[in-house]
């Protein structure tokens, strides 16, 4: 095996592929690369970019929920409008005053 000059598939600049290299990709079952090393570590960089970027948007897409009746209502304790999903038997309360009732024993 001898050294070959491969062009670059990106930048049309022509680089040294060589003997030690091909024997090193040949071992692997790599394919002869088409870009030069600049551009393969370009490229590189950008992939681990775009990888850490798509994460967040590869999440599924939730169902829409079927809209539920909810009743308007106040809190006895602050006053603050809300909507609950049913009819209390008891004075409702926002889930602010509802979690300090609770923690207060
Ligand atoms: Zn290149
Ligand atoms: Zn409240």
């Amino acid at each position: 095996m001898q050294d070959t000059t491969l062009t670059c598939g990106a930048c049309s600049g022509s680089f040294v592929f060589t003997a030690s290299e091909q024997a090193y990709y040949a071992e692997r079952g790599f394919q002869f690369p088409k870009r030069c090393r600049s551009c393969r570590q370009a490229r590189r960089r950008g992939r681990r970019r775009s990888q850490q970027s798509s994460i967040s948007g590869s999440l599924p897409a939730m169902k829409p929920m079927a809209p539920r009746e909810t009743y308007p209502a106040s809190c006895v304790e602050c006053g603050e409008d809300m909507k609950i999903p049913f009819r209390l038997q008891s004075p409702p309360r926002c889930p602010g005053c509802f979690c300090e009732e609770y923690s207060a024993g």
